[in-house]
């Protein structure tokens, strides 16, 4: 359990430091079984994952028992359900990094760049808004999620990995590739160059 709270503190500093979350913006969460029973270590709400220590990470049953001090992120419920539904993903990352969101809030798609293996759909998928933090949007987030990642429409990113740092990882590649993609559409718009 120790190495899951330092790597998703780990994780929350990295996010911070890159501006791929700001402000209090983000969560991070990470699953590990304690006697066969899941239990879900996740950032706290109102504490800027900059400043996040050890100790203010919650613990969570599957059930939405918070078993520790403090009070879990606004979006427990998406990161539960996505654990209930897909027993492969052991931890998730969810930012409002710039540029993937800025495709969230357009009707444009997240083309899929190298670092995908064999490409089989062209663009990274996407879910329709619901209310940040509510079950709707947790329920339909699962289901939505056939790979690792989903942007969520107006709202930001969703990436998960067989741990938070490779959940990581993938949050911070997915921005890199939706900042190219507007940079080259960008530059594709003027014959000026
Ligand atoms: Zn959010």
């Amino acid at each position: 359990m120790d190495d899951t709270v330092k790597s998703i503190v780990d994780v929350s500093k990295y996010l911070f430091e890159r501006k791929l979350v700001s402000g209090k913006a983000g969560n991070v969460s990470s699953r590990f079984k304690n006697k066969e029973i899941d239990i879900i270590a996740i950032t706290p709400t109102m504490i800027s994952l900059k400043n996040v220590k050890e100790e203010d990470i919650v613990l969570v049953d599957f059930d939405g028992n918070i078993l520790t001090k403090g009070k879990p992120s606004s979006e427990i419920n998406l990161h539960l359900s996505i654990y209930k539904e897909k027993k492969n993903v052991n931890g998730i990352v969810h930012t409002h990094s710039p540029y993937a969101t800025g495709f969230a809030f357009s009707n444009k798609k997240i083309k899929r760049l190298e670092g995908f293996g064999k490409i089989k759909k062209p663009y990274l998928e996407d879910l329709d808004y619901e209310t940040p933090g509510s079950e709707k949007l947790a329920e339909n987030a699962a289901k939505a999620l056939n790979e690792d990642v989903l942007i969520l429409k107006k709202h930001g990113v969703l990436a998960t990995g067989n741990n938070v740092r490779e959940a990581c990882l993938l949050a911070e590649f997915i921005e890199d590739i939706a900042k190219t993609q507007f940079i080259s559409h960008t530059l594709n718009l003027s014959d000026s160059f």
